[in-house]
């Protein structure tokens, strides 16, 4: 190993990086991982070398199929031909270039994107913390320019167990005290309620809030889905209050719950959204606040920006991956995939299931608390499974949208027998 990373370079110069990554075996990549980066996660003990579709391949050639499709990012499965044809094609025009020009690729992802989400304007970001981001500075300064309220007095109301990204100003917010504790200090201006709970929001309004921000279903908390009637509820909150309604639709967003986005379940429609994960097609971040007019004309040249944001290659990978949903029913995929993986994890009933959540393709199996997590976690792996638990001791399931249904079948036989081998204590 050590002589391998010493001469780097070299190596590099003489046979290129692919002729170097395929020599690395797990083991070398666990300890590259775990010697040179932060431990900020605790991956699976699988070194994924390739993947097509919703299928993985680890280096001992071992074959997986992607439930966790890069926590709902790989919508399009691995490797989308059409949006590799797209990047193949922009190659040969700009890839990035500034937003001190304008380029014709940033326009048309514009358009395309206000087209998409039935809302006016955009402004372009990269990761989805950071359209989250966007959209609270939006609001806020639509507060003070818009509503009137007293400059440095802006409430946002947010709800307990919210997943909106890993900024400091975000997890000031954040339920989850290993996301916070040892970040703060942090800013004021946040007000947290509990998730699905319509009188709360009401109790928390006071003629200082500007908006009201949370997921349509809370993926990272868990799957939480709230109850009948709350989106619709909080959109009239918001319109009998004069306070904007922000979706965090990063991950419930293109046709993730078998909606276009997880809002139109009750036709709540938002005010702002902030969208991200598959909106990079499978291949680079791409995110951005989207909203009304009303709202993101409020900013003027100066107030916010991003480096990469709406760069020319990010801005074709967003409109290719925008057609592809389009062009191939995303949403009649992930309901066909709601019915197959729901009824049939349903249908096991297994003994260590305690619930089953989801819509669409967002899909969470709760596991009762006295079942051995690790074990089921290995003999998922085991069974060829890529999944991982979120809040909640609930695995998640939210593999590529394009997932076909005799694959879909696979998983739920796969999740079966990892569940029964869990139950003998193998
Ligand atoms: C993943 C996620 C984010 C953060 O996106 P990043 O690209 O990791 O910054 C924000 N909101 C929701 C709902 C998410 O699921």
């Amino acid at each position: 190993m050590q002589t391998k990373v010493n001469s780097l370079w070299q190596s590099i110069a003489q046979e290129g990086i692919g002729a170097l990554l395929d020599r690395l075996s797990t083991q070398d990549a666990i300890d590259l991982a775990e010697t040179y980066g932060t431990h900020n996660y605790k991956p699976l003990t699988v070194n994924i070398v390739r993947g097509e579709g919703a299928v993985l391949w680890d280096s001992e050639g071992k074959e997986y199929i992607d439930c966790i499709g890069c926590y709902s990012a790989v919508a399009h499965g691995h490797q989308n031909p059409a949006i590799i044809k797209a990047i193949e094609q922009q190659f040969e025009r700009t890839t990035l270039v500034s937003r001190a020009v304008y380029t014709p690729e940033t326009g048309l992802f514009l358009k395309g994107l206000a087209e998409y989400t039935g809302l006016d304007m955009v402004c372009p970001m990269n990761s989805g913390a950071e359209a989250v981001e966007t959209c609270l500075k939006l609001a806020r300064k639509w507060g003070y320019t818009k509503k009137g309220i007293e400059i440095g007095k802006a409430e946002i109301i947010v709800c307990s167990d919210n997943f909106h990204g890993r900024t400091t100003t975000i997890v000031g917010f954040n339920s989850e005290v290993q996301y916070n504790k040892f970040f703060g200090p942090y800013g004021p201006g946040f007000v947290v309620v509990p998730f699905g709970d319509l009188e709360a929001v009401k109790a928390a309004i006071t003629p200082n809030t500007v908006a009201f921000m949370a997921e349509p279903i809370q993926a990272e908390g868990g799957i939480i889905i709230p109850p009948d009637g709350y989106l619709a509820g909080v959109r009239q909150l918001c319109d009998e209050n004069n306070m904007l309604l922000i979706w965090d639709e990063v991950q419930t967003g293109f046709c993730r719950t078998g909606y276009k986005f997880g809002w139109q379940y009750e036709a709540a429609k938002p005010d702002l959204i902030s969208v991200g994960k598959p909106l990079g097609g499978g291949f680079m971040p791409v995110s951005a606040a989207v909203g009304s007019k009303e709202v993101l004309e409020v900013f003027t040249p100066g107030d916010h920006g991003s480096t990469f944001g709406g760069n020319p290659l990010a801005c074709v990978i967003g409109l290719a991956a925008m057609a592809e949903m389009e062009n191939h029913d995303y949403v009649g995929k992930a309901r066909r995939g709601e019915e197959v993986l729901l009824d049939g994890f349903k249908n096991l009933n297994s003994p260590l299931i305690k619930e089953i959540r989801g819509r669409g393709m967002l899909i969470g199996v709760e596991v009762n608390s006295d079942v051995d997590g690790a074990a089921l976690s290995k003999n998922l792996v085991a069974e060829g499974l890529i999944t991982k638990e979120t809040r909640k001791r609930t695995f998640r399931f939210t593999p590529p949208i394009v997932t076909e249904v005799q694959l879909l079948q696979e998983i739920v036989a796969r999740v079966g027998r990892a569940l029964k081998k869990t139950e003998v204590g193998a």
